[in-house]
């Protein structure tokens, strides 16, 4: 049975923060700290761990920290004007908003109040313009920035490979499409209306799953040899466990690993990029705004 390479994404990630960490120094010796601002409105438990280790994060790194909880009842009114004053505020370089926001609150308006240089999420319609158009002033968002450092890491030709991306949200399908065209791999985007997914993903050297359906790449999906970036990160019922549940990917990593070069775990391969991924765009926000 083939043994593949297992992409460590906490690893990968501690090395992304070792040189974040070396900028920092380098920034702060020219009179800059970088600063990251994060909003979180309500109290989705998922969404407070996720603020918590960002803060964290920015601690440890020596960044300047801010982070703003709101009540659950926030009017767009009173969001905008949070957002507004971290724009004009010059020690924030970096603003990031945690979604899923309340209802009542009109996610796409929030993101298009950002200040696209401080959006280090990369969701403005101006950071995905700049996506598209190829201008790395722009900021990409961070689980498919991720992913392409994990890809990287892989060592996988992308140049001329078939690459088959599953999903096709601006989170992540769309941007990670984007970033295999720019690095010349043939791209094929597939969806919920795709015909015959496993003949289309058989067809991959590189295949990226960002679905949200628990193990749903089989083995007979996977050309043998190719490297699979499982996205997904699902919470499925499991008795064994004390909690009840465990995190899986989109992909049924025991039958696949076994015919892939590479692969990643989940958890423990995307997730893990993603908070570095930040730190790295925070960085590059205090870079250009100074
Ligand atoms: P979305 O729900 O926004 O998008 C899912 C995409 O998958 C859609 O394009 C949808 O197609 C497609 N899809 C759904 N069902 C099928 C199917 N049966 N066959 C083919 N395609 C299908 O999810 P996200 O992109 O935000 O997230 C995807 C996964 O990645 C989730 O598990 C999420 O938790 C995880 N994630 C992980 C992150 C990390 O840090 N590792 C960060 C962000 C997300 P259609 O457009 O046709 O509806």
């Amino acid at each position: 049975m083939n043994q593949p390479r297992i992409l460590d994404g906490k690893s990968v990630a501690a090395s992304v923060l070792e040189e974040c960490r070396a900028e920092t120094a380098a920034l702060k010796a020219k009179g800059i700290t970088p600063g990251l601002a994060v909003v979180l409105v309500g109290d989705d438990p998922a969404s407070a761990v996720y603020v918590g280790s960002k803060a964290r994060t920015c601690a440890d790194l020596g960044f300047h920290s801010v982070k703003i909880e709101l009540p659950a009842e926030t009017t767009q009114e009173e969001l905008l004007k949070v957002v507004a004053d971290l724009n004009a505020d010059p020690a924030v370089h970096g603003i990031l908003v945690q979604f899923p926001l309340p209802k009542q609150l009109d996610e796409p308006s929030v993101i298009r109040a950002i200040h696209p240089g401080k959006d280090v999420d990369g969701l403005h319609p101006e950071n995905v313009a700049k996506l598209v158009l190829g201008d790395p002033t722009g900021f990409v968002s961070c689980t498919p920035a991720g992913s392409m450092k994990l890809l990287e890491v892989s060592g996988a030709e992308i140049s001329g490979a078939e690459a088959v991306v599953i999903g096709r949200s601006m989170l992540v399908g769309k941007p990670v499409a984007l970033l295999l065209l720019a690095q010349n791999a043939t791209v094929t985007i597939a969806h919920s209306r795709s015909k015959d997914l496993p003949a289309i993903c058989r067809r991959a050297d590189i295949l990226i799953a960002a679905v949200g359906r628990p193990e749903m790449v089989k083995a007979d999906w996977v050309k043998p040899g190719a490297v699979v970036i499982d996205v997904g990160i699902n919470r499925i019922p499991d008795p064994s466990k004390k909690s009840g549940h465990r995190l899986t990917g989109d992909v049924d990593y025991p039958e696949v690993a076994p015919r892939c070069a590479a692969i990643t775990p989940v958890p423990g391969g995307v997730g893990p990029m993603t908070i570095a991924m930040l730190m790295k765009n925070t960085l590059q926000a205090a870079r250009q705004l100074g």
